[in-house]
């Protein structure tokens, strides 16, 4: 069983402020064990489920070197292998090839859910609102759709409540997800230690895996519209010219395509 775990930094049990996640920050060092111990816990449920395979691909982007490059290699669990990537979805190769079952761990909430720990969508700076074929998504939405072009399922989601809802709202009923805090606000949480949280987190993995056909794979709709509002401007203004978008108003930009791979390729890499 090949299993790829695709992670995001914000939705790990013991993070509430920006400061445990954005390189450069003393605390950021704190944030990268916590982050890099519930990875290993996700690793040790896959392995127990019977992974023969695990790939491990950081999403998060702390700025400075550390863009998608913020796990500590050292204390990885030698059970895994693990990507470090230029862009965010640059790496599809472990999907090409074919792959079991995703496990999202330490995912955060999609911009403008009151509850959602540092909750933005791709970037809090310029991003307002993302639509998939009108269904409003955040970044699990993102991650999911790029697992599902290759036909892999995302069967585990961890991250706080409202992360744990938005999953569950997208991809049905069947998927398996591990709440490690409950937010008050954006920056303000109810948590459970990190020791308890990597407990349920692998024991979810280790469950999530024994029944890959629970949740289907994401396909957010063939043709496919991806929306997307910015909160300015400018990055409309960069993408006037790209093939395949229009702008529908200063700040909102739609891209369309025969599938969501195409539509997504065609803005994302080029703003
Ligand atoms: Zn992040």
């Amino acid at each position: 069983m090949r299993v790829h775990v695709i992670s995001d930094m914000e939705g790990v049990g013991g993070i509430v402020k920006p400061e445990q996640t954005n390189a450069g920050k003393p605390m950021f060092e704190e944030g990268r064990k916590l982050y890099t111990q519930e990875i290993n816990a996700a690793v040790r449920g896959a392995k127990a489920a019977g992974a023969t395979e695990i790939v491990v691909m950081d999403c998060h982007g702390a700025g400075e070197g550390f863009t998608f490059n913020s796990l500590v290699a050292e204390d990885l669990d030698p059970a895994c292998e693990f990507v470090v990537q230029e862009e965010w979805a640059g790496y599809t190769e472990f999907l090409e090839q074919g792959c079991d079952a995703a496990l999202f761990v330490g995912m955060h909430a999609m911009a403008g859910t009151r509850d959602g720990v540092l909750n933005h969508t791709v970037s809090g700076v310029d991003w307002h609102n993302l639509w998939f074929n009108g269904t409003l998504v955040g970044e699990t939405g993102i991650n999911a759709a790029l697992c599902g072009t290759w036909g892999c399922p995302v069967v585990l989601v961890t991250g706080d409540d409202a992360a744990c809802r938005e999953a569950t709202e997208l991809l049905g009923a069947g998927l398996t997800t591990v709440c490690v805090k409950q937010g008050l606000g954006g920056r303000s949480a109810r948590m459970l230690t990190p020791a308890r949280a990597r407990d349920l987190i692998e024991e979810g993995a280790r469950n999530a895996l024994s029944n890959l056909s629970a949740v289907e794979p994401y396909d957010p709709g063939k043709p496919c519209e991806v929306k997307v509002e910015y909160k300015s401007t400018g990055p409309p203004q960069r993408l006037r010219f790209q093939f395949g978008v229009e702008l529908l108003d200063d700040r909102t930009i739609v891209s369309r395509a025969d599938d969501w791979w195409t539509a997504w390729k065609q803005f994302f890499f080029a703003a």
